[in-house]
Formats: C-alpha cells, structure tokens, sequence
C-alpha cells in the first residue's frame, strides 16, 4: 500500500485534543482546520522543567529516494512515546520541488507518518507563500529602488539577493529583468532560487523570536554599492515590511503522528544548499513541552547535521543529547559499488563495502564529543546475511545498532531503537562544534573538508577567492560556514560514493548571509535553483472525483 493509501486510512484526533495532550492551553492554539494549528510560543505556561532532550536523526549519504530518516523520525517518537516518555516530534516543512520532482512526499511513510499528509505536504498553512512573498517584496522593492534613482548607489551587476519560488524550475536559474525602456525598470541580469535556500527561509528558521527575526532581516546583506561597499536589507527600510508578512508564519504549526504523538512542522531549509533544520522556534518550544524532542537533520551527517552542531546549536543552545544515524541496506549496497536496478538481490559483500560510508558518518559524530546510534531502516527485501553485516560491524565497533520496522509497524517496529536511545541521552555527552568561530573562513572551510568530508585540500575560484577578500574586509570572518554541496558524496562529486579520500573540494562562490549569520560556500555543481528529472514525480499524480489526492508519495 502507498504511504498516501495507508495515511488516508487513519482516523486523526482533533488538533485540540492533541494540543491538550501536549500541555499546550487552548488560548495558546489557533486552529488552521480540524488537525492543524499554529501555537503562539508566547501563551505557553512554563513547566518549570529543564529543557527537554534532543534526539537528532541525520542519516547515511542518501539515495535519491531518501533512506527514511523523517519516517524513522515519526516511529522513533511514536515508540518513545509509547514507552511513557513525554515525547515531542519537531520537522521541516516539505517543498514542492522534491514532492514533484524526484523525491515525493516528506512526511515520513508507511505507518510512521505525520497527518494530514497530503495537507502538510501542499500549502499546509501557508509559511512558505509567507516566506516566498516576503523575499520578493525584498526584490520588488530593490528593483524600485534602482528605478527611482538609485539613492543608495547599488551596483546592478553586484545584487547577490535573488527573487524565490518553491518549486524545481532551471529555466528561472537565469534571467534578465527589467526589459522594455525607461518605464519597466533598470535592465539587469539575475535568477530565481528555491525559497529553501533563501536567506529569509534561513533567518526564519534561526531567529528566536519576531524581533530576533525583524533584526536579522534587517542585517540580510542584499549587494554592494559601485565603491563596493555591502548593502543591508536595512539599508533598504524593507525589514519591518518583511517581518509583518511573517508574522503569523513564525508561530509553529502543530500537527499529529498516526499514533497521536504531537509534532511541530516548522520552517524548510535543504541541507544541500542551505542549513537544513525545522525552526529553532518549534524546536526550543517542542523542548518546552516536552522531555524529549525527536528532530532531524536533513541528507546525509556531512550535511545536515554538520550544519545542526555548528550552527544551529551554536545560535540557539540546542546542543544534541543523542544522534541516531539511519542507514538502508539498499544505499549501503549503492555505496558498496551496486547499480540502482541491481538494489533489491542480495549482496552481502556490497553492504560490508558500503560500510565505509557508515563508519565515515559514525566517527564523525565521535568528533562533535557524541556517540552515536545506528537506526538501521528495515527494508522487506533486505535479508538477514545483509542486516547482520552492520549489527556485527556496529558490535565490533562499540556502537549502539538497532534494526527498526517503522514503515511496516509504526513505533511497535522502533522499541529497541528506542531503548538504545534512552541509553545514549544517560551516556556522557561533551558535544561541542567541530572549530572555533574567531579564524579566517578558509580554515573552517577546510576543517569541514579535512575532518568531515575525508577530502585534502581546498582549490577557490577567482570569483570566490575575490569574495574571501570582501568578507576579510567586512569583518565577517567570525561566522560559521554553511556548506553547498551535492549530498550523495562525501566529496562534490555526486557520483564518487563510498568514502572518498584525496580529493580537493571546489569552491566556486562564497555568499555571506550575514542576516542568518552563515557564510555559504556553493562547491562542485550544486544549484540554488534545483531542476527536474526526465520524468517528474507530477506525471503520476492526480486528484479523483471526490477531491483526494492521487499519487503523492
Ligand atoms: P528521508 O527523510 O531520509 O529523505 P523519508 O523518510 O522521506 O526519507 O522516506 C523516503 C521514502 O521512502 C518515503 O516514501 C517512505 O515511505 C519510503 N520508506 C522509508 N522507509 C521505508 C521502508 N523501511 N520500507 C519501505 N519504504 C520506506
């Protein structure tokens, strides 16, 4: 059965009742339908508890068709929730790039999936039209002010800021605007990104609060003047018109798991191209709720939750308490040098192969002062030869491993896991990021490449190495990096699988987002503006006679 047939079967509770059972008053819920609400952070009574845990899910270097974290995600929280544990669920929003490209859906599967699915996965309640139109208004306003005169003395060929849309769409990559004569605006060339790799999806998932992310707007780094100097959104007076189309859209949206469990579904970065967590908003809230919040860092741990240790947590206090690492048999086998169509026959030696790319994203994690745990995501084709290959590395090696069935059996297939979760939030935990903030940005670029991704070195395009001089001079060397780059490899060579070693990574451009306070570094051939494949994941899908979805996966 799809994951939409299985999700359209559950009968879901009213989203007051699951608010109740989260400890959320009802004056704190303002309903969006009969099972999704926003929750105002500022109407919570304080339990007057610590701070929940944080369980974060990362992952394996993925196939394309993702390797379950989100769906490992939802059973993991169901299961600790089953087990008595006051358990809260904090997720990305899905973009409608991956759901129509090549992906689908991104509220988990089978019986571990967040509800209404095909609700959450289109539109939801609306953040992401709020975040897409509070970038463009940016944009409009920009290009106004180009067309009014200028006062600021921007340079058109120096605007770093771009026009978004949530969706794959290459033909928008680059464009040039402002055609016709005098009336129509100041010609210049530009392009569109995704609106999960803009700076404002970033600032909203970073901020603590409206002023925190009016504030941030306002420092957004927008382009240069012709003396080169860096202009602000502030600069701009564009800010409090921003921050009042996000007004609602930061309060974080409660929806439930098939098995009751409360879960945030919050903010969308991609991990490739941007941070790659939900919001620290819903997961500070999550965290105030709850005794332990499940949430997860997007593709691959070289990514996302590189990118959760060295900048969320260092922004906003939300430290690790454990990390759960999901691994598929099938990608292991991918790693391990099998072809896509050879991933369902039984391959042990394959999977003892592809073992390198785990036990590269296990010691990793080692790195950030914490031990993992492998949550291997059972898929009904992979045997017992193939499964044992990683329970008995994992025993060799001293790390917790469990075998889950979150897809077929919801949190009942997650109960080991769960225990060796509980296990690992007691075991001693001296996370700390993986570099110091006060060194030039070359250094933590290659502390990454060196620590992270097993590469030698680190080569700059001209165009990069111009922009390494403006953040010296601009006093940004002190933020993190925030990596660009393909999260099928280790490397920024999409196809080099396994664990690469003795490679140079490229840096082709550097883009200070100085309101998120990251500087992005695009490696390889990675695009902010993703396409789609030959034939998108749309062509299968549908809408029947009574309104339903059809096809959405
Ligand atoms: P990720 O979060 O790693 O990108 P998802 O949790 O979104 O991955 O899962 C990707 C797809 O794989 C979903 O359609 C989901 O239903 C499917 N899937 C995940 N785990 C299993 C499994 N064990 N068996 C079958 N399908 C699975």
């Amino acid at each position: 059965m799809s994951d939409l047939a299985i999700a359209s079967r559950a009968v879901l509770k009213p989203i007051s009742e699951i608010a109740e059972s989260a400890g959320i008053p009802e004056e704190a819920v303002e309903a969006y339908g009969r099972y999704k609400a926003k929750i105002d952070p500022a109407l919570l009574t304080a339990r007057g508890v610590k701070p929940g845990k944080v369980v974060l899910v990362s992952g394996i270097s993925p196939t394309p068709a993702g390797e379950g974290k989100s769906t490992m995600v939802v059973g993991l929280g169901d299961a600790l929730a089953a087990s008595g544990t006051k358990t809260m669920i904090a997720l990305r929003e899905p973009s409608l790039g991956p759901i129509f490209g090549m992906k689908g859906g991104a509220t988990g599967g089978g019986y571990s999936q967040v509800l209404p699915m095909d609700e959450i996965n289109m539109h939801f309640t609306g953040d992401f039209h709020a975040i897409t139109s509070a970038n463009n208004l940016l944009m409009a306003l920009l290009d106004n002010h180009l067309h009014q005169g200028n006062a600021l003395g921007i340079d058109p060929r120096r605007i770093t800021f771009k026009r978004v849309l949530d969706m794959n769409d290459r033909a928008l990559r680059n464009i040039v605007i402002g055609l016709g004569g005098p009336t129509e605006g100041v010609p210049r060339e530009t392009g569109f990104e995704i609106t999960v790799a803009s700076e404002v999806m970033a600032v909203f998932c970073l901020a603590n609060g409206l002023e925190d992310l009016r504030d941030r707007l306002g420092r957004m780094t927008i382009g240069y003047t012709y003396g080169k100097a860096p202009v602000t959104v502030d600069d701009l007076g564009a800010a409090g018109a921003m921050a009042m189309l996000l007004k609602d859209a930061i309060k974080p949206n409660l929806v439930q798991t098939m098995a009751g469990t409360p879960a945030f579904i919050h903010g969308g970065p991609f991990a490739n191209i941007a941070h790659g967590c939900n919001s620290v908003i819903a997961t500070n809230t999550a965290r105030s709720l709850a005794d332990i919040v499940v949430t997860e860092a997007g593709f691959g741990a070289d990514l996302g939750a590189e990118k959760f240790m060295d900048i969320k947590a260092r922004y906003a206090g939300c430290n690790p308490d454990a990390v759960v690492l999901v691994a598929t048999i099938r990608a292991l086998k991918m790693h391990g040098g099998v072809a896509k169509d050879g991933l369902k026959e039984e391959n042990v030696e394959a999977v003892r192969l592809g073992m390198a790319n785990l036990a590269r994203h296990a010691s990793n994690i080692k790195k950030f002062g914490i031990q993992p745990v492998i949550g291997l995501n059972k898929f009904a084709t992979d045997t017992d030869g193939e499964l044992a290959v990683v329970t008995e590395w994992a025993a060799a090696n001293g790390i917790e491993c469990a075998v889950a069935d979150v897809w077929g059996q919801g949190g009942a297939g997650a109960e080991d896991l769960a225990a060796a979760v509980l296990r690992a939030i007691e075991a001693p935990n001296n996370f700390a990021p993986l570099y110091d903030l006060d060194q030039p940005v070359e250094n933590k670029i290659l502390t990454v490449v060196r620590e992270i991704y097993g590469g030698d070195g680190v080569e700059y395009s001209a165009g990069a190495k111009r922009m390494l001089e403006q953040i010296h001079a601009n006093g940004w060397d002190n933020l993190p990096v925030c990596m660009a780059k393909t999260q099928y490899s280790f490397s920024d060579d999409p196809k080099l699988l396994g664990a690469p070693e003795g490679f140079t990574l490229q840096v082709r451009d550097l883009i200070p987002k100085t309101g998120a306070g990251f500087i992005v570094a695009i490696t390889g051939a990675i695009m902010t503006m993703p396409g789609l494949p030959k034939i998108p994941a749309a062509m299968r899908m549908d809408v029947d006679e009574n309104g339903n979805a059809v096809g959405l996966s």
